[in-house]
C-alpha cells in the first residue's frame, strides 16, 4: 500500500530555482527507504515538500498518514533543559495539538516508545547531559511518538562516529521489523546506509536519477 505518493514535484526557492524538478516517487508501507545525493542535491527540500514545510508550486503529494519527523541536525536546539522522558512525551503534540496536558495515552505511547529504544531506564537523566549518538536516539523515539506507521529522518546520523551510526541504522531496522515501521532516511553515508535499507532514491540536482532496489544500485554509477 502506498504510503506517500508524490507526482511531477517542481519546486522553486525565490533564489534557487528548480531545486525540485519533475520528481515522482512511491513510498510504500513497510519499506526502509535511503535518499541519497550529493550536498545540495535537494533531499532535505523533498523531505520539506513532503512535511508540507515548503509549498510546492506545482505537482501533487498524496499522504495516507502522520508522519514522524526528525530534521537535519542544524535545525535542533540540542541545549534543552529538559529530561529524556520530557522531550519524548512532546512528540506527542502532533496527536492532540489543543491539549494542554498530556493524556495517559500519550504516557503509553511514549513509554513503549522509549522501551523500544532502550530510554527507558535511563528516561530520567537530563537530555543535555547526553552524547550525540543517545540525544539522537530521544530524537527518534520523539519522532516515533506522532506516528506508529512512518518517520522520516534527515540525516540522523551526521557527525556521529561510524560505529553509532550503525546502531542507529540497526536500531531503525528493528524498528521497521518489530513494529512494520516504515523509516524513510536521507543519508551522505551512502555506503553504510545502504546495507540496511532495501529501497534507494537518489537525486542529483533536484532530479531523481535512481530510484528502486538498493541491492541494484551503484553509487555514483
Ligand atoms: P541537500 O539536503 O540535498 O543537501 P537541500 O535540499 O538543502 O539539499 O538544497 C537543495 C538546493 O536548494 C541547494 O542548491 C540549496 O542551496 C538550495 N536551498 C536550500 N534551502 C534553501 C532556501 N531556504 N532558500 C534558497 N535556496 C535554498
Ligand atoms: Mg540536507
Amino acid at each position: 500500500m502506498s504510503l506517500i505518493s508524490v507526482k511531477d514535484l517542481y519546486f522553486n526557492y525565490p533564489a534557487k530555482k528548480d531545486a525540485l524538478k519533475k520528481v515522482n516517487i512511491e513510498i510504500n508501507d513497510g519499506e526502509f527507504i535511503c535518499i541519497v545525493g550529493e550536498n545540495g542535491s535537494g533531499k532535505s527540500t523533498l523531505v520539506k515538500c513532503i512535511l508540507g514545510l515548503n509549498k510546492i508550486q506545482s505537482g501533487e503529494i498524496i499522504k495516507k498518514d502522520r508522519i514522524g519527523y526528525l530534521p537535519q541536525k542544524t535545525e535542533i536546539q540540542s541545549n534543552f533543559p529538559a529530561s529524556i522522558e520530557e522531550v519524548v512525551l512532546s512528540g506527542t503534540i502532533a496527536n492532540n495539538i489543543n491539549k494542554i496536558w498530556y493524556t495517559k495515552r500519550d504516557r503509553a505511547t511514549a513509554n513503549r516508545v522509549m522501551k523500544d529504544l532502550d530510554l527507558y531506564e535511563i528516561r530520567k537523566k537530563c537530555f543535555m547531559d547526553l552524547s550525540g549518538g543517545q540525544q539522537q536516539r530521544v530524537l527518534i523515539a520523539r519522532a516515533m511518538c506522532a506516528t506508529e506507521k512512518i518517520i522520516i529522518l534527515d540525516e540522523p546520523t551526521n557527525g556521529l562516529d561510524p560505529s553509532i551510526s550503525n546502531q542507529i541504522y540497526e536500531m531503525l531496522l528493528r524498528m521497521n521489523k518489530k513494529r512494520k515501521l516504515t523509516v524513510v532516511m536521507v543519508s551522505h553515508d551512502v555506503h553504510r546506509a545502504i546495507n540496511y535499507c532495501n529501497k534507494v532514491i537518489e537525486l542529483k540536482d533536484g532530479e531523481v536519477t535512481y530510484i528502486g532496489d538498493s541491492k541494484n544500485y551503484r553509487a555514483g554509477g
